[in-house]
């Protein structure tokens, strides 16, 4: 997992993350929005190299979803179509695609979450004396998904960072 982060870094440091979408383009790849309905949450069509995103979602999980399509981009781009995972697909795929998922999921939080910076805010005294830190944590980050700034907390304890 060390490389996506790796990554990850390099291409903050050398972009930025003020606008995702003019990211995803230097990057080669194009933002899509489209209505994808209530259960695909995120599609990424290797051929055009096209991250889809639903319009009605928050911009922060839309920051989100574009930094996890970039990782498909850029990790996963054997696969054909990537979308919201599907158990009843054959063992071997599931297998596959739940480990790209995550793969795609530490790649965004690390993108979107500088661990620095995350390091830096789980210093303060608020972090520390506040019962439930996550929510004004994502809020500082832009990034909604509670779960990826979690999966920072997890990864920054079993890495030691
Ligand atoms: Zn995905």
């Amino acid at each position: 997992m060390r490389h996506i982060i790796e990554k990850a870094n390099e291409i903050r440091e050398k972009y930025g993350i003020d606008d995702l979408e003019l990211l995803a383009s230097k990057l080669g790849a194009e933002v899509v929005e489209l209505p994808l309905g209530r259960i695909i949450k995120e599609v990424y069509i290797k051929d055009e190299g096209v991250i889809v995103i639903d319009p009605n979602l928050h911009p922060y999980k839309k920051r989100h979803l574009i930094a996890h399509g970039l990782a498909h981009h850029l990790f996963h781009r054997n696969m054909k179509v990537n979308y919201f995972l599907d158990e009843r697909d054959d063992r071997f795929n599931y297998w596959k695609q739940r480990r790209q998922e995550k793969e795609a999921e530490v790649f965004a939080a690390y993108l979107l979450i500088p661990e620095d910076k995350l390091n830096e805010k789980l210093r303060e005294e608020w972090v520390k004396e506040s019962p439930d830190p996550i929510p004004e944590l994502a809020e500082e980050f832009r990034d909604c998904q509670l779960k990826a700034v979690h999966d920072v907390i997890h990864l920054s304890d079993v890495f030691g960072l």
